[in-house]
C-alpha cells in the first residue's frame, strides 16, 4: 500500500473517531397512539415530553383512526425510527401494517410497551412474543403460563388454568429491583416506593427471551382462591411478586415492557413519579440502543417515600429546600420525601451532612418558614444535626410553638 494511501485512511479513521465522541447519540423515537381504555390524549404528550427533554429522542406521535375506523389509512413508516413506543390498546391492525411492524422489530428496532399496551392484540400471536405478558382480552392458560417470583424464586411454569390479567384498588406499592447487572436497572435501589397507581397482576403470555427486571407484590389472589382463607399453604399463595419491569428480545429487537403509568387527566400520580419516569426512559434508550447513558438522577425514590416530579421536571436539592420552607403536613409531603430519600442517600456521608445542615439551618432561622416547615427540619436535626446547629435550635426554646421540637432536638443530641 502506498504511504499517502495509508495517511489517508489513518485520517478518515481519525475523523470518523471524532466526530462520533462529539456527536451525541440522537434517536428517533414513534409514539403510537390513539385508542386506549386510557386517557391516552393525556398520556402521549408527556411521553413525548419526558423522551425528547432527554435531548436523547426526538419523538413523532402518530395517532390511529378511531375505534371503528378505517385502518387502511393508518400507516407508519415503522423503519424510520429506532425506537417504538405504543401507548396504544384497541382495534386491531391492517395486516401490510402488522408486517412492517414484525420486521421493524426483527430487524433490530426498539420497542417500549407502555402500560396496557400490553392488553392489545390477544390474538396476534407474534405481538404476544413480543410483549412477553399480557392481560384482559380474554387472555387465559391457551396463552401461555404465568411468570411471577415467589419470594427470591422466578416462576416460569404455572400453566393453571385462570384469568390472564387483573388489579386491584389503585395504591401506591414498594417495587423491588431484581436485575442489578442490566443497564436499565443498575444502581437502582434494592427496593422503592411507586406512586399512586394499578399493579398488574396474574398476566400471561409466551414470555419467551424475558427478563424480569423488577417486581412488585400483589395480594391479588389466585384464581379459583377461596377468599379469605389464610392458613398455611394456602396463605403463601394468597399473592405473589408481580413483573412490573421486563425486557424481551425478538429476532434483532429489544424490548422494554413497563406495566407502570397508568394516566390520569394532566398524567397524575403514576405518570409523575420519578421512578416512572426514569425506568420509562432508561428502559426506552436500551431498547433504541442496547446501552443506557442517563445517569441515575438525585431525585430517585428509595423505600422511604415516593417522590414525584410536577410538571415532569426534575427536583434538584435547590428547588427542594426552597420549598420546604413553606411545607405544609396538611397539603403536601413531596418535598419532605424527597429531602427524606435525599437524608438517606449520603448518610455516612459527613461532608454532604454538614453542607445539608447549613443549608436547613439557614431555613430553621428564617421567617417566611412555616412552623410545619421548622418542626419537620428540627425533628431531622435531632439525628443528622452536629454542634453547628446548636446555636440557632437553642434560640427556639423561647418560640412557644417550637419549644418542644427544639427542647427534643436538643436532648438527642446531647446523647
Ligand atoms: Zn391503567
Amino acid at each position: 500500500m502506498k504511504k499517502q494511501y495509508l495517511f489517508l485512511i489513518i485520517v478518515a479513521g481519525l475523523l470518523t473517531f471524532f466526530s462520533a465522541c462529539t456527536k451525541e447519540a440522537h434517536y428517533k423515537a414513534l409514539i403510537v397512539t390513539g385508542q386506549n381504555n386510557h386517557n391516552w390524549q393525556a398520556s402521549n404528550p408527556i411521553l413525548k415530553q419526558l423522551l425528547d427533554q432527554t435531548g436523547l429522542f426526538t419523538s413523532d406521535i402518530i395517532i390511529t383512526p378511531v375505534k371503528g375506523g378505517d385502518m387502511t389509512t393508518f400507516d407508519p413508516k415503522f423503519s424510520k425510527y429506532d425506537l417504538v413506543v405504543l401507548d396504544y390498546n384497541g382495534d386491531t391492525w391492517t395486516e401490510k401494517t402488522n408486517t412492517a411492524f414484525l420486521k421493524f422489530v426483527r430487524n433490530g428496532g426498539g420497542v417500549v410497551v407502555y402500560h396496557a399496551a400490553d392488553n392489545s392484540f390477544p390474538e396476534w400471536e407474534e405481538y404476544n412474543k413480543i410483549i412477553g405478558l399480557g392481560g384482559w382480552g380474554n387472555r387465559n392458560e391457551k396463552s401461555g403460563p404465568y411468570v411471577y417470583y415467589r419470594g427470591n424464586e422466578i416462576v416460569r411454569d404455572d400453566t393453571s388454568k385462570g384469568i390472564g390479567g387483573t388489579h386491584g384498588a389503585r395504591s401506591e406499592f414498594m417495587i423491588k429491583t431484581r436485575n442489578f447487572e442490566h443497564p436499565i436497572t443498575k444502581g437502582l435501589p434494592a427496593n422503592w416506593l411507586h406512586g399512586n397507581d394499578e399493579l398488574y397482576s396474574l398476566l400471561r403470555g409466551p414470555a419467551e427471551n424475558m427478563e424480569i427486571l423488577a417486581t412488585a407484590f400483589s395480594a391479588t389472589r389466585e384464581p379459583g382462591q377461596a377468599p379469605g382463607n389464610t392458613s398455611g399453604q394456602a396463605n403463601r399463595r394468597r399473592g405473589r411478586d408481580e413483573p412490573v419491569l421486563m425486557t424481551i428480545t425478538y429476532g434483532k429487537g429489544r424490548i422494554f415492557h413497563t406495566v407502570l403509568g397508568h394516566a390520569d387527566e394532566g398524567g397524575g400520580p403514576a405518570m409523575e413519579c420519578v421512578g416512572f419516569i426514569v425506568t420509562f426512559l432508561r428502559g426506552a434508550e436500551w431498547a433504541a440502543s442496547g446501552k443506557v447513558t442517563q445517569a441515575i438522577p438525585f431525585d430517585f425514590p428509595s423505600a422511604a417515600g415516593v417522590v414525584i416530579r410536577p410538571g415532569f421536571k426534575e427536583i434538584t436539592l435547590e428547588d427542594a429546600l426552597a420549598n420546604i420552607g413553606s411545607y405544609d403536613i396538611a397539603k403536601s409531603t413531596k418535598n419532605f420525601n424527597f429531602l427524606r430519600n435525599y437524608f438517606r442517600k449520603i448518610s455516612g456521608d459527613e461532608q454532604a451532612l454538614l453542607n445539608l445542615e447549613k443549608r436547613m439551618v439557614t431555613v430553621l432561622i428564617s421567617n417566611e418558614a412555616t412552623v410545619d416547615a421548622k418542626k419537620l427540619l428540627l425533628r431531622e436535626l435531632s439525628w443528622m444535626g452536629s454542634d453547628y446547629s446548636v446555636p440557632s435550635i437553642k434560640d427556639l426554646l423561647s418560640n412557644a410553638e417550637l419549644k418542644d421540637e427544639a427542647e427534643f432536638a436538643l436532648a438527642r443530641h446531647q446523647k
